[in-house]
C-alpha cells in the first residue's frame, strides 16, 4: 500500500499564478478527500492568515478519509521547541497529522540557519518530540535530501535518524530543487531505506520534466508515501503532478492506493477552475488530447482495437476516446456526471440527446461546468422540463460613474425590470462594483415573492478571459460562487460582455437556489 500525500493547498500555492481564497481552499479540500487521497496538507498555519482561516474551518468539518495536515519548519535556532511561535501555531492548527520540514544539507545549516550542525540535529529532534507529546501523527520532510547526500551522506543520514529516533512517523525524503534523475533517486532512497529499517516517504520536484518518473523510482527502492500537487502546481516548474503518478502507480504498477480513479479527470479539471488556469490539453492520462485520434488510420485501427494507439483503457481515469471527425465525445461524462446528481435516464432517451447536444453547444461557446455544478443542474432540469423561471427579465442597466478631483468618488448603480407572474417589479440599487449592485438590485426586487434569498449572498466572483481562437472578439467567462450560509453552490456565464456573462451567472445561482428552496418547504 502506498499513500498519497496532497500539497497542492501549501506547495502548489506557491506556483506563479495560482491562487487560492479560503472558500476556494476547502472546496479542494472536500474534493481531495471525496477522491480519496490519505493527506490534504492544507497550508503553512505560521505563515500567513489565510492559511489559519482554513485551519479553524477544517477542525470544525468531518473529513470522510483524508488526514488533513499543517505544515511548518523545525523550531529555531537557540531556543527551546516550546517558546517557538511558529510551532505553536502547528498545533494551535488542530490537525491530526504535521508536518515539518527541515534542513539536511550542511551548506543551508551552516550558511542559511547559520547554526552549528549538532545544534540542526537537535532542532529536528526536539520539534519532533515535542509534537508526538501532544498527540500528532509526525511527518518530517527532509529538505534538500538528495543534494546534500552528494555531498555529504553521512551527515544526511544523520538528520533523518534523529527525526525517526525522536518518533517521526515517517521519514519523507525531499528532491527540493528538483534537478535528480531517476536513477540517483533510487539509488539514495534504498540506502535511506536501509540506514532507517523502515519506508520513506518521497517529494519531488519537476524541475529536469522528471518528477513523476523520481516519485516511481523511489516507490520501486521501496517508498510507501508520495508527495505531490494535483495537476503538478508548484514552484517554479511545479510539483511531482499527482494526477499523472497516481495512474501510474495504480494501473501501469498495480500498486493499490485504495483510490477509484475514474474520477481523476474530473478532479483535474475542478482543481483547474477553481485555480482560474486553463486545462493543459496535453496532460498525460486527463488531458483533451490525452485520448483523441485524428489522423484516419490511426482512427480506423483504434476503432478496430483500441489497444493499437492507446496506452490504457481511457475510462479508467475518467476520460475517453475522442474521433476528431465524430460528434458523439462527451457523451459518458456527461450522462456519469447527471446520473451522479440524481437524474436517472433510460437506455436512449431522446432527452439524453438533447442535453448531451446543450452542453456541448454551451461549451463550445466557452462554458465549463466542472466547478459550476448549478449550473449543470439547472441546464439538465431545463432540458428536461423541470424548470420554470420564477421570473421574466424585462431589461436590466447598470453604470459605473467615476468621478475625479479631491473630492472624487467612485459608484455603481443598477436598475432591473423583471415580471414576476404578471406583475412587473422595478428596482435600483448601489453596489461596490457593476455586478454587486446587478446582484442587490436583483434580489430587491424578488425578495418580496421569494423571501428565501434574503439570506443568500455572492461568496466569491472569478473572471477569466477566454480566448476563442477564431479570431473574433475574446469572450469572458464568469464563475459565481453563492451561499446561503450553509450550502454553496457555482454557477457559469459566458459572454462577449464581462457584465452579461455576469448577469447569466448571477440568475443561475439565484434560480438554482429558489428552486432548491421550493423543493424543501413542498
Ligand atoms: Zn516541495
Amino acid at each position: 500500500m502506498v499513500t498519497i500525500y496532497d500539497t497542492t493547498l501549501r506547495d502548489g500555492t506557491q506556483g506563479t499564478g495560482i491562487s487560492y481564497s479560503t472558500l476556494d481552499k476547502l472546496r479542494v479540500a472536500e474534493k481531495l478527500d471525496d477522491f480519496g487521497v490519505h493527506y490534504i496538507e492544507g497550508g503553512w498555519p505560521g505563515s500567513n492568515p489565510k492559511d489559519a482561516a482554513f485551519f479553524d474551518e477544517a477542525a470544525k468539518r468531518t473529513w470522510k478519509k483524508a488526514k488533513i495536515t499543517a505544515f511548518g519548519m523545525t523550531r529555531r535556532g537557540k531556543m527551546k521547541v516550546e517558546d517557538d511561535p511558529q510551532v505553536k501555531m502547528l498545533l494551535d492548527a488542530k490537525t491530526p497529522a504535521v508536518t515539518i520540514v527541515g534542513k539536511t544539507w550542511p551548506l543551508h545549516v551552516t550558511e542559511v540557519f547559520q547554526v552549528t550542525l549538532e545544534e540542526n540535529l537537535a532542532m529536528i529532534a526536539d520539534t519532533v518530540a515535542y509534537l508526538k507529546k501532544h498527540g500528532r501523527e509526525v511527518l518530517y520532510d527532509a529538505e534538500h535530501f538528495f543534494d546534500s547526500f552528494r555531498e555529504d551522506p553521512e551527515y544526511s543520514l544523520k538528520t533523518i535518524k534523529a527525526a525517526q529516533d525522536a518518533g517521526a512517523d515517517l521519514v519523507v525524503l525531499c528532491e527540493t530543487n528538483g534537478g535528480a534523475l531517476p536513477e540517483f533517486i533510487e539509488d539514495v532512497t534504498r540506502k535511506a531505506i536501509a540506514h532507517l529499517g523502515r519506508p520513506v516517504g518521497i517529494h519531488t520536484h519537476n524541475d529536469g520534466g522528471v518528477g513523476v518518473a523520481n516519485a516511481l523510482a523511489a516507490i520501486r527502492a521501496g517508498a510507501c508515501q508520495v508527495q505531490g500537487t494535483i495537476n503538478g502546481y508548484g514552484e517554479r516548474v511545479g510539483n511531482c503532478n499527482l494526477v499523472t503518478v497516481m495512474p501510474n502507480l495504480q494501473i501501469k504498477m498495480g500498486i493499490d492506493l485504495g483510490i477509484d480513479l475514474t474520477r481523476l479527470r474530473e478532479l483535474s479539471y475542478f482543481i483547474d477552475e477553481l485555480a482560474n488556469v486553463p486545462h493543459d490539453i496535453r496532460a498525460p492520462y486527463v488531458g483533451l488530447a490525452a485520448f483523441t485520434h485524428k489522423g484516419g488510420l490511426h482512427v480506423h485501427a483504434v476503432q478496430k482495437l483500441a489497444r493499437t494507439y492507446e496506452h490504457v483503457d481511457p475510462s479508467l481515469v475518467g476520460n475517453e476516446r475522442i474521433i476528431t471527425i465524430s460528434d458523439m465525445s462527451g457523451q459518458s461524462n456527461v450522462l456519469i456526471k447527471a446520473e451522479g446528481m440524481g437524474f436517472k435516464f433510460a437506455k436512449g432517451a431522446p432527452e439524453v440527446q438533447k442535453i448531451l447536444a446543450e452542453v456541448k453547444r454551451l461549451e463550445s461557446e466557452g462554458c465549463e461546468f466542472e466547478a459550476a455544478e448549478a449550473s449543470f443542474e439547472m441546464l439538465i432540469r431545463k432540458q428536461l422540463g423541470q424548470f420554470k423561471p420564477s421570473f421574466e427579465l424585462i431589461e436590466y442597466h447598470s453604470t459605473h460613474r467615476h468621478r475625479g478631483g479631491v473630492n472624487g468618488f467612485e459608484t455603481c448603480e443598477a436598475t432591473v425590470k423583471i415580471d414576476i407572474g404578471g406583475q412587473h417589479v422595478y428596482t435600483v440599487d448601489e453596489g461596490d462594483g457593476p455586478v454587486n449592485a446587478l446582484d442587490k438590485a436583483l434580489r430587491k426586487a424578488l425578495v418580496t415573492a421569494y423571501p428565501a434569498i434574503e439570506v443568500m449572498r455572492l461568496a466569491d466572483y472569478k473572471v477569466r478571459i477566454i480566448d476563442s481562437g477564431s479570431g473574433t472578439a475574446a469572450k469572458t467567462r464568469v464563475l459565481i460562487t453563492s451561499t446561503d450560509g450553509n450550502a454553496t453552490w457555482s454557477t457559469v456565464g459566458v459572454s462577449y460582455n464581462i457584465i452579461d456573462a455576469s448577469w447569466k451567472a448571477l440568475v443561475d445561482g439565484i434560480e438554482y437556489f429558489i428552486a432548491k428552496s421550493a423543493a424543501e418547504t413542498a
